[in-house]
């Protein structure tokens, strides 16, 4: 297997994988998307809320912030030492107080410990007037992408195949033409091949190749090479969502061998 990481930015990826089989990169999508752990709001205490919203409204948008995750200090509440009570190893907790004029932000969540401030902090909750309030206290826990859409950090994970763009050798004007028309850098023209400049672009390249009713090209796909793609809510890093995802995945792998064992 060959790995490229053809971009990384904090939130966002595009990684090239090479020499593996389509289920591979399906898994480590699923995993992405179901079981990839992360914190948000689950249980929202309000003490006061004269804002024009109502209170099951404002618990829902909590619900969605995202809450920056380190693995390493939190672990599942079912599974904690405090056995599901909640306690500092398996809670974070956030408090909001806020009065007159102006709008509630994500940022305005005090965290009860600096380290879990919310990094997204311009998500509007609501706009108070006047002399409205918000006062309310939240709890955070893991969860995972299966049980509920709030606990999914990776936002549509993807990949495609790498494609291979052939023409015929004998229609060279003709593709030397086309290629002429279409946006400049979209295409090279290597020996019977054209190569995308950016891979990315290929639906560009489709959507001329319709437009104009060109039969000469043909494009390929290679079923072992693939660019994934994905973008984090903020949860995450880039980087942090595709080691963890690849860490789960290899658990489970463990432990289907381990359990296929006891069977012999
Ligand atoms: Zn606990």
């Amino acid at each position: 297997m060959k790995v490229d990481i053809k971009e990384l930015k904090p939130k966002k990826a595009i990684i090239k994988i090479e020499e593996v089989k389509p289920y591979f990169v399906n898994a480590l999508r699923r995993i992405m998307i179901s079981e990839l752990p992360k914190l948000a709001v689950n249980d929202v205490v309000i003490y006061d809320n004269t804002s024009a919203l109502f209170d099951e409204i404002i618990a829902h948008r909590l619900g969605l912030v995202p809450i920056p995750t380190d693995l390493s200090l939190i672990s599942f509440r079912a599974e904690c030492v405090c056995k599901g009570k909640g306690c500092p190893n398996c809670t974070v907790r956030y408090t909001l107080s806020k009065e007159g004029e102006g709008a509630v932000y994500s940022g305005d969540l005090q965290p009860a410990e600096k380290s879990w401030a919310i990094t997204e902090d311009k998500i509007p909750i609501v706009k108070l007037y006047g002399d409205q309030r918000l006062i309310l206290e939240v709890e955070a826990v893991l969860g995972r992408g299966r049980d509920h859409a709030k606990w999914q950090a990776i936002q549509a994970p993807a990949y495609r195949m790498e494609q291979i763009i052939e023409f015929d050798k004998t229609k060279l004007n003709e593709v030397k033409e086309f290629v002429s028309k279409i946006p400049e850098n979209l295409v090279t023209i290597k020996g019977d091949k054209l190569i995308l400049k950016d891979e990315t672009k290929l639906p560009i390249l489709e959507s001329f190749i319709n437009k104009e009713h060109i039969d000469f090209i043909s494009i390929k796909r290679d079923p072992t090479k693939f660019l994934f793609h994905f973008e984090t809510d903020g949860s995450f890093s880039a980087k942090d969502a595709i080691v963890e995802s690849v860490n789960i995945l290899q658990k489970k792998y463990e432990e289907l061998g381990k359990l296929l064992k006891d069977l012999k």
